[in-house]
């Protein structure tokens, strides 16, 4: 960073610099940050703010009144450390402003008396008491601000603990500024982008986080640092998506045979507005040259199935072939059921047959179909024999070929990574790559969903079939609620319903998850529910004895079914009319509203009782939000709003760390503008090689690895 005319710096360019560049910073403290992740200038700039105090709205010691809760900004006058009976501490501090004094006590905090030196300037937070007459407050938040003398303050997270103040953080931010000041920032951002959204530039947007001259400053700078944060996701998504477009070349389906037709002719009802348009969007994506990648987004019981079926069917009417791709045995096996049913009086042409045409054939394919079935299927496949095959991760196995695979879809997405995407889109050898559908029953808000799923296209099921009863959800607290449970629960066995009473996994333990499970079946069957036949089923049985048990609990074997989250998604049976969740403060808002999901499914009116005594703040939130509504999209925004992003996006790219200010509850609108951005941005033949700046930025927050995988497909 020498003064020389050299070009202005680039977020790269900042990276390469070490904090040491920054002459105040020693050894100590560099390795003090480093304990922060503060390695670089870039890093250093990038530790914002998590509040500002403004001098001039500050309220005064005189101005606060007993029992009132506030901000004041003082001086030290002196510090004294007491010992007191046991190994207990009290840390008595007095400070003072221009409008009188103020006691501040702290019990076992003793590193607080080197903390406040008399002289220094700090703003504590806390609620004014009465001490013998005179103001105090028992352990305030501290925050140091030292002698910095701009009307606003940064305080900066985290300063406390590793040995930093906010204070050092201020100051150093400051002469960071100060040093890249005569080369300036350089700004990959196009002028007319910048323009259009009334976005400052970048170097208005890194001084005025760290030190801006007013409120308003700070947010103008909030702005535009978020927008960068959230352009950065889009353009890697967007380029993700164009390039799998641009580089693969998808099937053009014909829509002019029966089957789809015939199919949607002679079901018992009539599809959904819902269901049609995201068929129609289907559709169009099938007959087009690109290959498809969409989600579909629906609620439990939004009739996903037959969509999806209608987008197999497609690939069978132009002589290709469908799977279905789902995450367990117990799901792979219910699909190929109701499938199978389905599509049972259903013909495809064949010319080696006398008649012309043959039965349209669906098979299943899990790791439970073995030998000589297991080969057949295998042939068929190979020979395009089999129309549809419906399996688990062992289509995406290499001994798995297609003659033809046309469509693919993947039910319950959250559980498959975009490995395994890519994976069944390789299963077609004749260099055309298969449609790809993902289904997920876990609705989450718009703009998270154009974050986390932003390299697919979105359809949404936002309507369920008419008819529904709506499911009654009640919270049971103690033993005279669940009283009424179980007494519910026999009354509905005496009519012919069936239950399911659902346990948590404990610490992710499978020991401990069966017995919980097991627990609660014994009492259950010793007490409350004596006189009615019970079921167990949890997650370390052999899949042939789950699948047993769920045929027999589908066939009415028995009543009440005891289990684990393993009937979590997709299990169907319309008969099931109560569902008990014990514990139900464990789970998260997906789950429960998945797990209450299984029940109300057929033309009875259907029941969901939580069980929960005592509940964190939280958990309350969360089981309220549940008996309140059955929107699954109002859950997801209350969910986002509990957990925050991080939940959401998960894993899923590493770009998202980068989400330092954004925030996908309170910056919606940003999330949107970023993604019309990256498309005006990101060509879709050349990526961003109009742009090299952004694209080295972007590789510098995604790393290499991650995009050469995006370059590699
Ligand atoms: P999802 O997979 O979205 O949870 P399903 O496809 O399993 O939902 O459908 C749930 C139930 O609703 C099934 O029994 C299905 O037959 C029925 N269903 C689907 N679409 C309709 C519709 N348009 N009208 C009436 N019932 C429907
Ligand atoms: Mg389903």
């Amino acid at each position: 960073m020498s003064d020389s005319p050299r070009p202005p710096l680039t977020l790269r360019d900042l990276a390469g610099f070490p904090v040491t560049t920054i002459k105040s910073i020693g050894p100590k403290k560099t390795a003090a940050l480093k304990k922060m992740d503060i390695l670089s200038v870039l890093d250093l700039l990038t530790h914002y703010p998590r509040r500002y105090i403004d001098r001039t709205n500050e309220a005064t010691i005189a101005g606060l009144d007993f029992g009132e809760e506030g901000v004041i900004l003082a001086r030290v006058k002196s510090c004294e450390l007491r010992r007191l009976r046991g190994k207990r501490t009290m840390v008595i501090a007095y400070l003072s402003d221009a409008t009188g004094r103020l006691r501040l006590t702290f019990f076992n905090q003793h590193w607080r008396e080197r903390q406040l030196q008399p002289g220094m300037e700090v703003v504590v937070f806390g609620k004014v008491e009465d001490y013998k007459g005179s103001k105090q407050m028992s352990n305030p938040l501290v925050d140091m601000v030292g002698d910095q003398t701009g009307r606003i303050v940064p305080v900066y997270p985290q300063s406390e603990k590793s040995g930093v103040s906010t204070n050092e953080l201020g100051k150093w931010n400051g002469l960071a500024l100060k040093k890249c000041e005569p080369r300036g920032f350089s700004d990959p951002v196009p002028q007319k982008v910048l323009d259009h959204y009334n976005l400052s530039s970048r170097s208005h947007a890194f001084t005025n986080i760290h030190h801006p001259e007013t409120m308003d400053d700070a947010a103008v700078a909030r702005d535009r640092l978020v927008f960068d944060e959230l352009l950065r996701v889009q353009l890697e998504l967007v380029q993700r998506k164009l390039h799998l477009e641009r580089t693969s070349a998808g099937i053009e389906h014909l829509l002019d045979g029966n089957l789809v037709g015939e199919f949607h002719r002679q079901l018992p009802f009539e599809l959904t507005a819902a269901q049609h348009r995201a068929i129609d969007e289907i559709e169009t994506d099938l007959q087009s040259s690109k290959p498809m990648h969409r989600l579909l987004q629906g609620d439990v019981g939004a009739g996903k199935t037959l969509v999806a079926v209608s987008a197999l069917l497609v690939a069978v009417q132009g002589e290709h072939q469908g799977a279905l791709m789902a995450p367990t045995e117990v799901l792979a096996e219910q699909h190929h059921l109701g499938i199978t049913d389905l599509l049972a009086e259903f013909k495809v042409p064949d010319d080696s047959n006398m008649f012309g045409e043959r039965p349209l054939r669906v098979e299943l394919l899990t790791n439970r179909i073995t030998g000589a079935d297991r080969t057949v299927v295998l042939a068929d496949l190979a020979n395009g024999m089999v129309d549809i095959v419906i399996g688990t991760h062992a289509l995406i196995q290499d001994k798995v070929d297609f003659k033809s695979l046309g469509v693919a879809v993947i039910d319950e997405q959250h559980r498959f990574g975009v490995e395994q995407r890519a994976a069944l889109r390789d299963k077609n050898t004749s260099g055309l790559v298969p449609d790809v559908l993902v289904m997920t029953a876990t609705p989450i808000p718009r703009t998270a969903a154009m974050t986390v799923y932003g390299d697919l296209d979105v359809s949404v099921l936002d309507e369920l079939p008419p008819g529904r009863t709506p499911i009654k959800t009640s919270w049971a607290q103690g033993p005279l609620d669940e009283a009424i449970v179980w007494d519910q629960v026999r009354t509905e066995v005496a009519a012919g319903r069936q239950a399911y009473v659902v346990c948590p996994l404990i610490e992710m333990s499978d020991k401990l998850e069966v017995r919980s499970v097991e627990e609660t079946f014994e009492e259950l069957s010793g007490g409350e529910l004596q006189n009615v036949r019970l079921g167990l089923l949890h997650g370390r049985m052999s899949s042939v004895e789950k699948e047993e048990v769920m045929a027999s609990f589908r066939a009415g074997g028995f009543d009440v079914l005891v289990a684990t989250t393993v009937i979590e998604v997709g299990v169907d049976v319309p008969n099931a009319t109560v569902m008990v969740i014990v514990d139900a403060d464990r789970f998260g808002i997906a789950q429960l509203h998945q797990l209450r999901g299984r029940v109300g499914r057929g033309s009875h009116k259907s029941y969901c009782h939580l069980l929960a005594d005592e509940v964190s703040n939280d958990g309350e939130e969360r089981l309220a939000a549940l008996v309140r509504t059955t929107d699954g999209f109002e859950l997801a925004e209350v969910d986002l709003e509990l957990r925050g992003e991080g939940t959401i996006m998960g894993e899923r790219q590493k770009g998202q760390n980068d989400l330092k200010l954004a925030s996908l509850r309170s910056d919606k609108h940003w999330v949107e503008r970023a993604r019309d951005v990256a498309f005006e941005l990101v060509d879709p033949a050349t990526d961003l090689a109009d742009y090299p700046e952004l694209a080295n930025e972007l590789r510098l927050f995604l790393g290499e690895t991650e995009s050469d995988f995006l370059l590699k497909g």
